[in-house]
């Protein structure tokens, strides 16, 4: 099965939907917005706290994917 993993996330700047995928982010991408042009990381610079509290549900999302591939992986190379 494949599942879709997305996200919106307000731009802190604009205001508008950026679309980001977690597990990217995990991986130390960037989500860039439409509309501004402001680059988004899951590690947010300075004076980004707002962003911080906008993000932090989306990186409780991340976690668990985190988790679950992490788990998974573990249960395909242990496989007793
Ligand atoms: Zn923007």
């Amino acid at each position: 099965m494949q599942v879709m993993v997305s996200h919106e996330l307000p731009c802190p700047v604009c205001r508008a939907a950026i679309l980001v995928d977690p597990v990217a982010l995990l991986h130390g991408d960037k989500a860039a917005c439409g509309s501004c042009g402001t680059a988004l990381a899951l590690e947010p610079g300075e004076g980004m706290r707002s962003a911080i509290e906008q993000f932090d549900s989306a990186r409780q999302e991340v976690r668990k994917v985190a988790r679950q591939t992490t788990w998974r992986r573990r249960g395909q190379a242990g496989g007793q």
